[in-house]
């Protein structure tokens, strides 16, 4: 069989690249043995890769035969990303380095659902703002990657289906594109991802997730949505829209769900769900502390209203949480029988919560078969309200791992 000699010298690129990654600081030597690739070959790599400025030496360190080696890291301080979240609540956007420290960022919260005309105009002026913060050089970002919860065609730059956001076969990234360049002159390549996507890609890089090939990113906030990394890679299915656990059906005949079924895991408790359930209680007469939280107003209850009133013991609010964790621990074991992961991260709003955390991992391990899932640890993200901000930024450090170097608007390489 004949094989591409371009191929095989990217692959090889891309191991080099990724051991370095993942290892460093790491001395030749060292990337030799791991990778099995002959020293020549490691050598070659890595001058064409310093020569990108992907990697960068850090000084010498003795190595194990006494020998003092010189040793290198991925240089991600020396490339810069930005990061945008959209969701129905809240709009954020980072700046960071590709070893992932936030420089700059920006938030706006929404009072209603916001249309994509005003999220552009909002997401124009945080990338802004966030720049400034940063002190980076707009001509220093390499890439811009966008989160939104749905169902996209990340090709096109389409969100085809947002329940959440009530946005259908909109076309996102062209308008955003020319909105960037009119305010920066730049014309950034863009990326989108589903925004439970990017979670787990920011867990993988920085977070929970560093280290772990098959994980599993929860995403508990406004909606309910999962990725699945499987052998290191995002499992997407074969039309892209793998890890919707907001929608599997826990009860039959279940509350409407946004997406049109009934009993959807995120009807019965979201962040949303939970919000509208205590305002049902309030209005069938159900004596509970969550309405004089909001100064008596049902309509400005939202969820961290009923977390709020439950730390204080408020038993009608305990009930909404443990009902949520309930039904959520159903969903997360059925996801464990299916998946055996190895590690379980819950992030999004809802995942500081303790009396939810405490309900979710009881029901996990009361739930799940015995024997599946055993050696599963569930986490929760430590990497904040920016979490998914942060792996949208960090799409753009996949494609460089990838690559060995940055691409082309056309998908070409940097020539060396
Ligand atoms: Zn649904």
């Amino acid at each position: 069989m004949r094989v591409d000699k371009h191929i095989v010298a990217s692959m090889n690129r891309q191991l080099v690249l990724e051991t370095i990654w993942e290892k460093g600081p790491i001395s030749k030597a060292e990337i030799t043995r791991l990778t099995a690739l002959s020293l020549p070959t490691v050598i070659k790599i890595m001058e064409e890769l310093a020569g990108r400025g992907v990697i960068a030496s850090c000084g010498k360190t003795e190595g194990s035969a006494g020998k003092r080696a010189e040793q290198y890291v991925f240089a991600g301080d020396a490339f810069y990303s930005i990061g945008i979240d959209m969701t129905p609540t809240n709009l954020k956007v980072v700046v960071i380095d590709l070893n992932g420290r936030v420089l700059g960022c920006g938030k706006k919260t929404f009072d209603q659902i916001p249309d994509v005309d005003s999220v552009l105009n909002d997401t124009q002026a945080l990338v802004l703002s966030a720049l400034a913060d940063s002190a980076v050089a707009k001509e220093a970002i390499l890439d811009v990657g966008v989160a939104v919860p749905g169902i996209l065609d990340t090709e096109k730059g389409m969100v085809l289906f947002s329940p959440n956001l009530r946005w259908e076969n909109v076309d996102l990234l062209t308008p955003l594109r020319e909105r960037l360049f009119a305010a920066t002159g730049i014309r950034w390549e863009l990326q989108m991802e589903n925004s439970n996507r990017t979670m787990a890609l920011g867990e993988q890089y920085y977070g929970s997730g560093v280290g772990s090939d098959y994980f599993i990113c929860i995403n508990l906030g406004y909606g309910i949505g999962a990725a699945a990394m499987e052998h290191g890679e995002l499992y997407k299915g074969i039309s892209g829209t793998a890890g919707e656990l907001g929608h599997i059906t826990v009860e039959k005949d279940g509350p409407l769900c946004t997406c049109g079924n009934n009993g959807c895991l995120e009807a019965l408790a979201s962040g949303r769900a939970i919000a509208q359930q205590a305002r049902n209680l309030i209005s069938s007469g159900v004596k509970t502390s969550i309405l004089e939280l909001t100064g008596g107003d049902p309509a400005k209850i939202e969820a961290k209203t009923v977390f709020e009133a439950a730390e204080k013991q408020d038993m009608a609010a305990v009930d909404l949480v443990r009902k949520a964790g309930e039904y959520i621990g159903i969903g997360i074991a059925s996801y464990i029988n299916l998946l055996d992961p190895e590690i379980i991260v819950l992030g999004g709003g809802m995942s500081n919560e303790e009396l939810l955390i405490e309900q979710i991992e009881k029901v996990v391990k009361v739930r799940r078969m015995r024997f599946a899932g055993r050696k599963v640890q569930v986490r929760v993200s430590e990497l904040g309200e920016y979490a998914t901000a942060i792996g949208a930024a960090a799409i753009q450090l996949k494609r460089l791992l990838r690559h060995g170097g940055r691409l082309h608007a056309n998908g070409e390489e940097e020539a060396v």
